[in-house]
Parts: C-alpha cells; structure tokens; sequence
C-alpha cells in the first residue's frame, strides 16, 4: 500500500535552517515526514490531482515549536511547591494531561519534562505513546537528581555523593529516562539556597559520565553563579536558568564565567518567563493598552517591571559573549503561576534582549532541536524530517506577536489543530 501524500501551502514560510521568509511554498509530507518543500507551481505539476491539498492562506507556516524545560505533573495556578506536591500521582498525571494539550494547541510540538515525583514522568510519556491523551512529542528525564533535602526532592531521587548518583542515572535509564536532569544548585524548594551549588564538581561529573555512557544528555538547574561554573567544570552538556545568583540573592555578572560558558560550548537554557511574574506583567500591560489599569496595578506593573529588568540585564551582557546560537528557550510551565501554553512569552523577552523575532525564532526549532539531540529530526522544515509544523497569523519577522496568533498545528504531518 502506498502512502497518503498530503500537501500543505500557503502565502509565506519560514524554513528554519534560515531566518528569511519565502512566498508561495508547499510542503508535500508523506508518511509524517517531508519530503519535499517548493515553490506552489513546480509542485502542483509534480503531484496527482487527487492529492490532498490544505491550503492555510496568508498564515506563515514555521517548525513546530520546541520548549526546552517544562513541569507537566504541575498546574501553574500559583500555588506552592508544597501545595502543588499535596495532589496524588494519579492528579498529577491527569494535570499532565491537561498541560500537554495546553501546549500543543499553542505549536509547541515537542518538550523536554523536567523532572516528576515517582513515575508520572514516564506514565504521561506512555500514554502519549499508546495515543490515550494528545500533546507535543515528550522527552522525559523522569525525576530529577538531587542532593539530601535538595530541590524538588520530593520527586523521590535522592542522591549525594559520586556512587549514589551513579547509581541514580542507572536506574533513571533502566525506567526509561531519555535524558538526565540534575539539580545543581537550591531553587524554589523551601529549605534550599538558590545562590549556593549543591553538588561537587565530582559530583556533577559522576552524572555526565554515567549519562553519556548510555548515551544519554545531562541538563542541570543551575540557579548559583557557584553552581554555573561547576556545571561547565563537569562537562554538563545543558545549563538551566543561568541566573549568576549570589548567596545574598543578588544577581551579579561574572565576565570570566561566561567566558567559561561561552569556550565550553555549553548550551543555556535562561527561562526567562520564570524570574518574575511575567504573566502578571503581561497582563496588566493589555490592561494599561486598554486604559482599564488602577494606580495599584500601575505600582505593581513598575514593581514587576523593575525585578525582571535585573535578570534581562544580566541576560544582555551574557549574550556579548557570542551565547546568541547557544540559547534554548524554556517555560518551566508549571512552576508558580507559569501556565502551560506560553512559549511565545519567552519569545517576548528574548526580542527584549536582543534577538530579532526570528532569531528568537530560530532558538526555539532548530537550535533547540540540536540542544536536545534531536537536530536530525525536527526543528526545520526541510526534506527527511518530521512534519511538525506550525502556521500562524502575521509575519513573524517583524512582529513577535505573530508567536501568539497560532491558527494551525501539523504533528508528524497530521492535523492536530
Ligand atoms: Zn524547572
């Protein structure tokens, strides 16, 4: 039997191997994948006239977008860390659920989870797999390492010392684990310090070797400027957050640690959205557009402002030292009041950091798939690989927003929105 041939097209296109728009392209997907991209004249010759044809009009069709760092199993309604962990696994599997739709009808076609308790990692994984429930393509890392009392150690993956951690990444593999996740420095989690690492050099090392020993990617919670330079010192292969967090809580620069990152070749993940309160911030700008804002909100509005202007800050002059193509964006949706669905919100600050809208673009396919290992299947729209692919509404050139007016989601070549 052969296979169904579908052609989609529309007025413009974004490729992803480059940041340029071209006009009037068709992509003709067989089997989930493309196998051929063209102007619309040279294919409509080469097809059959029974070939099904999904014309998407002026939208700019892009690469199915990628969110390098996400917590599906929690909800993103502002609650705690512990009123969040209060749900049983079964609840969080179901708010998996929930958070993967929320995705994938917002383009993202492929995430990184970031780290669950006990198995609902793997279970949302499997379910997706089985087809159960819908949602982008899902690497998981199952729980995240950590040290005693560590960040989010109420995931259940303990660890301390070189042997236990070993140990850790062998039985993450065994369940099925594609990549590691290690927490590197304190977080969100009471009783940790985010301005301190929480592992040795020797530690984090023990995790890469075991890791890329079953071929398998590290990625470590970096918060602590102490941490960031261990991770890079351990040959961590992605550095999440990246916020040069001191003990005192400050957010202070070092030149020579992002040197270090920048000769190291380390991929970063800078989770921008996750600083501040950016939802709130995104709110109350429509309110102030629409005259309809308090002077209480307007207060708030400054405040929120000023704090998410420390950590852009720090970002700018990390992108000095040529970081531009090592940057992965990342929601961590699920954490505080960070909803599944909002890619586009870090796309936002990454334009206010200096990237033009397609280079924010770029970051979030191709190079996102090349962070996660997975440049040789997604993250362009090119002949060989997986037809995800997103169409929205506005030029994404010129227009951020664009990343907003999703009106379209193809996965593996398949309808999906
Ligand atoms: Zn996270």
């Amino acid at each position: 039997m052969q296979n169904k041939v579908i052609v989609v097209k529309s007025s413009s296109l974004i490729d992803g191997i480059t940041t340029s728009i071209q006009s009037n392209q068709a992509i003709v997907i067989s089997d989930g994948r493309i196998v051929r991209v063209g102007h619309q004249e040279a294919i409509s010759k080469e097809i059959p006239s029974n070939t099904e044809i999904i014309d998407l009009g002026d939208l700019c069709i892009i690469p199915g977008l990628i969110d390098g760092h996400t917590h599906l199993s929690l909800s993103g309604n502002g609650s705690n860390y512990v009123e969040m962990f209060s749900d049983s696994d079964e609840m969080m599997v179901l708010i998996g659920a929930m958070n993967l739709e929320l995705h994938l009808s917002a383009g993202i076609t492929t995430i990184r989870e970031h780290g669950a308790r006990n198995k609902v990692g793997f279970y949302l994984k499997e379910g997706l797999e089985h087809g159960y429930i819908a949602g982008p393509r899902t690497l998981v890392s199952g729980r995240p390492i950590t040290c005693t009392g560590g960040h989010f150690h109420m995931c259940n993956e303990t660890a301390d010392g070189v042997d236990e951690i070993r140990k850790s990444v062998r039985r993450l593999v065994h369940e099925g684990a594609d990549y590691i996740k290690i927490m590197a420095s304190g977080g969100g989690t009471e009783g940790t310090i985010p301005g301190r690492a929480s592992y040795s050099v020797e530690e984090l090392h023990a995790a890469v070797h075991e890791a890329h020993h079953f071929h398998r990617l590290t990625a470590a919670h970096c918060r602590a400027s102490e941490s960031m330079v261990r991770a890079v010192e351990a040959g961590i292969d992605l550095m999440e957050h990246a916020e040069f967090l001191e003990p005192d809580g400050e957010l202070r620069f070092d030149p020579k640690i992002a040197e270090m990152m920048a000769e190291s070749g380390i991929w970063i993940s800078p989770t921008l959205q996750a600083w501040t309160d950016y939802p709130r911030i995104v709110e109350l700008r429509k309110k102030r557009d629409n005259d309809d804002i308090s002077s209480e909100e307007i207060k708030d509005l400054e405040y929120q402002e000023q704090q998410i202007e420390r950590r852009l800050d720090v970002m700018r002059r990390m992108l000095d030292y040529c970081l531009k193509d090592r940057i992965v964006p990342g929601t961590d949706s699920g954490v505080n009041n960070l909803a599944f669905g909002h890619l586009d919100y870090d796309l936002q600050l990454l334009v206010e950091v200096g990237f033009t809208p397609a280079e924010a673009l770029i970051s979030a396919t191709r190079i996102s798939a090349e962070a996660i290992g997975m440049g040789d299947e997604i993250g362009t729209i090119e002949p060989g690989k997986i037809a995800d692919l997103v169409a929205v509404e506005g030029d994404p050139t010129s227009n951020v927003n664009a990343f907003s007016r999703v009106q379209a989601v193809f996965q593996a070549g398949k309808r999906v929105r």
